[in-house]
């Protein structure tokens, strides 16, 4: 089937709860079979109501084109547009899942995601995936927050089954942390907040620096707060001589 790349229409068909701050929601739409999918971080835009009780009037454009649409739109019909990570594509359903971390109202997606339920409507663009590990790669490093988990566990479960690798991956606390199916040489790292806002912790670095890490040639995988990011980032290149093509980074927020 080709892939559509236009804002397609979809509406949600069931929602749920997999931790304390983070929720799935399937959506199905008669257009999601050609939706395509790149890889475990592949990008998918949502377009949203620009109010709960209003319409959602989708942009009519292909490509690249779906911006400036978006941006030509009247205020009172323009959607709000967010960036997401396809969690499962099912071409045959014609479904995605979606893992919104639910951060309050004070951000658009994340309050319909909290509010969420069967047959609200949604946009979904499909926009390509980045995660792409070169062959010679001897193990891989992935960083990230609540936001950059549904890539980082799509990504480790996809992983051969003697694969090395290590994760770090920021979360509130045990019950924010989710099962992921990982090979046998995958280590997984919680790193608990313990209290902290998200976008304050420095347990990413500090367990970072802390860590003896595997030999051999690395690529990495890093992304969440911006901040964080870009800290790990020089870490990572700076004082661990990683070459910076081997490292994928991402702010995916910014506090
Ligand atoms: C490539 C890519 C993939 C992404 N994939 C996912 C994903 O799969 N799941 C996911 O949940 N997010 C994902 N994100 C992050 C998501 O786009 C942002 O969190 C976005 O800001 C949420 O929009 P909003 O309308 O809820 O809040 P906004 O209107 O954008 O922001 C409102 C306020 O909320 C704060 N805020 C935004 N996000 C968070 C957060 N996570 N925690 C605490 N405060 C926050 C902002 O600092 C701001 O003050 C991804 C981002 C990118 C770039």
């Amino acid at each position: 089937m080709s892939v559509t790349r236009r804002p397609l229409p979809a509406e949600v068909v069931t929602t749920r709860q997999l931790t304390p701050h983070l929720t799935r929601i399937t959506v199905t739409g008669p257009d999601l079979g050609g939706f395509g999918y790149d890889g475990p971080d592949h990008l998918v835009r949502i377009f949203l109501a620009p109010a709960p009780d209003a319409p959602l009037t989708l942009p009519d454009a292909d490509g690249d084109g779906w911006w400036p649409a978006v941006r030509a739109m009247p205020d009172e019909i323009r959607p709000v547009v967010r960036n997401y990570t396809v969690r499962r594509f099912d071409a045959d359903r014609r479904e995605l899942d979606i893992d919104f971390v639910l951060h309050g109202d004070g951000g658009p997606a994340s309050a319909w995601a909290g509010a969420a339920a069967p047959g609200d409507r949604i946009g979904v663009l499909s926009d390509g995936a980045e995660y792409a590990p070169p062959a010679d790669t001897d193990w891989q490093l992935f960083v990230g927050d609540e936001t950059a988990l549904p890539a980082i566990a799509a990504a480790i479960e996809a992983l051969p089954s003697d694969a090395v690798a290590v994760a770090l991956i920021e979360c509130g606390g045990t019950p924010c942390e989710i099962p992921i199916a990982a090979p046998p040489g995958v280590t997984v790292h919680w790193l608990h907040r313990n209290g902290d806002e998200p976008g304050t912790s420095s347990v990413v670095i500090d367990t970072l620096r802390s860590l003896s890490l595997p030999a051999g040639t690395p690529y990495a995988f890093v992304a969440g707060e911006s901040t964080m990011v870009t800290t790990v980032r020089r870490h990572l290149c700076g004082d661990l001589d990683v070459p910076k093509d081997r490292v994928y980074f991402c702010g995916y927020w910014r506090r």
